[in-house]
């Protein structure tokens, strides 16, 4: 299946330019164009956007956002194997893929970008957690794009949109959520990757909210919540007690049991605390 963009089907690309898996790169391929176009289209109405890709491998995501009318495509890519084949997909959209070769935790993709911006990308397992976290805690906010639709490893996932009092609320959900709206949209079994990955994965939506949904300053917070969940079993007393030596005051002051423990606090007492310790 060549699909609509008249350029071969993916199975033919990774034979052709030898593109064997890696592991070490977190390399998981999607290779049903039907699938990497539905993906594309959880990221909304993509005419008039830019869209930034990490990691696109051999372009089957590529491919989906452009056939779905992105403007631009920018696509940062620490392969050197895959640009072959993403010159090909450059070649039959011309002006609108742009492929930087590099890691993407190394790379300013800003340069290259114009407002609106959305991101979409099937994200290398070992470096997803840490791009979403520099995506939701920028200095400024709101943030240089508007939204986020990614793939994870559907734990990951769940940890993203999990509500207090389940064992997946953490750090992440307190992130995302404070500062977007996050909801699973598409969930995905190993089979639909190529190599199958040991675990199920799933596509998180995340639209930047105008403003954070409760006032905080952004450092103060991102220090409580993760010595809170460092130590998520103790009581918060006892697991914040290095941030103030008054702690029981300012917990009380913000409406939180000096006895409780972090899955239970929710993220408006948790902004609350913030501003308490601030
Ligand atoms: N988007 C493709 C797809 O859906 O088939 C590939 C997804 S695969 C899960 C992750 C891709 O990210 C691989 O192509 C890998 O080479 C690339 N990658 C890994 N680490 C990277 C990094 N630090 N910066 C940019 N790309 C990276």
């Amino acid at each position: 299946m060549s699909g609509i963009d008249g350029l071969p089907p993916l199975r033919e690309v990774i034979a052709t330019h030898e593109l064997s898996a890696k592991k070490s790169l977190g390399q998981n391929f999607l290779l049903d164009l039907n699938l990497t176009a539905k993906i594309a289209r959880q990221a909304g109405d993509l005419s008039g956007m830019d869209v930034l890709e990490v990691g696109p491998g051999p372009g089957g995501l590529t491919r989906g956002l452009l056939a779905e009318g992105a403007r631009k495509v920018l696509a940062i890519e620490k392969d050197t194997r895959c640009l072959p084949a993403l010159a090909e997909i450059a070649e039959a959209y011309p002006g609108r893929l742009e492929v930087i070769s590099g890691d993407a935790l190394q790379v300013d993709p800003l340069a290259h970008l114009t407002p609106p911006i959305a991101i979409c990308a099937n994200l290398p397992y070992n470096v997803g957690t840490e791009l979403l976290v520099r995506w939701l805690t920028p200095e400024i906010w709101p943030p240089f794009w508007t939204t986020l639709t990614l793939m994870f490893q559907r734990e990951v996932a769940e940890r993203i949109v999990a509500q207090p009092g389940s064992k997946a609320y953490g750090r992440l959900a307190v992130l995302a959520q404070w500062r977007a709206e996050a909801r699973i949209v598409l969930s995905l079994p190993p089979s639909a990757f190529t190599p199958p990955p040991k675990v199920s994965s799933a596509v998180v939506h995340l639209r930047a909210l105008p403003e954070p949904r409760f006032p905080a300053e952004r450092a103060v917070l991102e220090r409580v919540v993760a010595a809170a969940f460092n130590q998520r079993r103790k009581m918060l007393r006892a697991a914040l007690k290095g941030l103030a030596p008054d702690i029981e005051d300012r917990l009380e002051a913000a409406g939180i049991a000096p006895t409780e423990r972090a899955e239970q606090v929710s993220l408006e007492q948790f902004c609350a605390l913030a501003r308490a310790l601030a």
